[in-house]
């Protein structure tokens, strides 16, 4: 165990060390971009918010899954956020996709990925994306529902199908069991019937729910989904593959770790090792590679009567209808930082943070305190921003969903792959 110590810890410390250098290129070609722009003079949209995405991170973050989940071969959730450049890098990698589409499959068959390495993850279908899937050979897919065995049995009645199974999905930030899973109590059931209908079940999926924060969810799961192993095994099925779903945390932190040390002896204690075990992680993958820019386009001046003290409420050209639809779709919180700003005095100063629309749900932030007076034509950026962002953006109020995205590589790794 000194052994397995040590290691861990040189690994932290060279991840740690490419996470710094990631940071210090994303600000680097942010501040570059940013200083090439008079907000007095550019063409209207020069100035719009954009993304940086350091693509080591992604490739980080994939070594980190491989030595803390070795059982498990991930499947990236492409919904989360389908990147071109990500896809690109995953494939590369190896992974898997789980897709929720017609549009989602075409995207990962583009690249040329066999489509051994899909699922089409989504217990819900329409008929003729089954159609499609079978036409491309898609075969891996979930049901958890008697409607949709009918449906499966019309359309792709080779399919190979993972029951998806009910999960306690109470410490989630977006909680997926009101809507998707098979209950316990109708697991049997259902199998009968794909029996009944010679359709061809070769597993078991479930989901904790995104952005999990019990890893003890995952040691249920793996329990419920041993029981269900074993109705199928009553039944006449030999199920081959459990698919362990999403939810994993991409903190830096060590969730992800302890929800790994959790899983991975669930796994070991309820699944011979001749099981194959695959996941669905989404955010885990790309939340930490993504940073946005954003620039002030309008500031309020808020002054105390009683104090005469100077408050701020500063407008950004992005919002809950752009790329921070996380904040209203996903739970999430998010911390503006300065990337540059023309007044160079370091007082606190307290700040409201708006988006453009013309609606007042669009707040950022209600309040935080950053140094000095910024001001319209300065920039903020936010770190995080990779998962469940740019993918739920709208257009609406006419802006932009499609923003500059520029790519940087803190991990030779990554840039051999992608020839950056
Ligand atoms: N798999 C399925 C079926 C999902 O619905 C989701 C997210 O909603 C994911 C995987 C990805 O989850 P996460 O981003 O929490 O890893």
């Amino acid at each position: 165990s000194i052994d397995s110590n040590e290691k861990s810890s040189k690994v932290n410390h060279s991840s740690r060390h490419g996470q710094e250098l990631g940071k210090q290129l994303t600000k680097d070609v942010s501040k570059a971009r940013v200083e090439s722009i008079d907000t007095d003079t550019c063409a209207p949209g020069d100035e719009d918010a954009f993304f940086v995405v350091d693509m080591g991170e992604v490739y980080r973050q994939h070594l980190r899954w491989k030595m803390n989940l070795k059982r498990v071969k991930p499947h990236y959730a492409i919904k989360c956020n389908p990147n071109p450049e990500v896809l690109r890098l995953l494939a590369e990698l190896g992974t898997g996709f789980d897709c929720a589409s017609k549009a989602e499959i075409e995207m990962v068959l583009d690249l040329g990925v066999d489509p051994s390495r899909i699922i089409y993850a989504q217990p819900c279908k329409t008929k003729s994306y089954v159609r499609y899937a079978a036409e491309k050979g898609v075969k891996q897919m979930t049901f958890d529902n008697t409607d949709e065995l009918y449906k499966i049995k019309r359309f792709y009645p080779t399919a190979e199908l993972f029951l998806r199974i009910l999960t306690d999905d109470s410490s989630s930030l977006c909680r997926l069991s009101d809507k998707y899973g098979a209950s316990m109590d109708t697991t049997k059931d259902l199998l009968l019937l794909a029996k009944d209908l010679d359709l061809n079940v070769v597993g078991v999926s479930f989901h904790v729910g995104s952005g999990a924060s019990d890893p003890q969810s995952f040691a249920r799961a793996v329990a419920d989904s041993r029981i269900v192993f074993d109705q199928a095994y009553d039944i006449g099925y030999s199920l081959k593959t459990l698919d362990v779903g999403g939810g994993f945390s991409g903190d830096s932190g060590n969730l992800f770790e302890t929800m790994a040390d959790v899983l991975s002896k669930a796994l070991d204690e309820h699944f011979p090792p001749n099981v194959r075990i695959i996941g669905e992680p989404g955010r885990y993958y790309v939340a930490s590679a993504f940073t946005l820019a954003c620039n002030i386009i309008a500031r309020r001046d808020i002054v105390d009567p009683a104090t005469g003290d100077t408050n701020y409420m500063i407008y950004l050209n992005d919002g809950v209808y752009g790329n921070f639809s996380n904040l209203i779709f996903d739970h999430q919180f998010v911390t503006p930082r300065v990337l540059s700003k023309r007044d160079t005095s370091t007082r606190s100063v307290e700040y409201s943070v708006w988006g453009q629309s013309c609606d007042g749900i669009d707040r950022i932030t209600e309040m935080c305190t950053l140094h000095g007076v910024l001001d319209v034509g300065d920039w903020l950026y936010f770190e995080e921003m990779g998962a469940y962002t740019k993918c739920s953006a709208t257009r609406f109020n006419g802006f932009t969903d499609n923003h500059d995205i520029l790519y940087v590589s803190s991990e030779p790794g990554a840039s051999a792959l992608l020839n950056y």
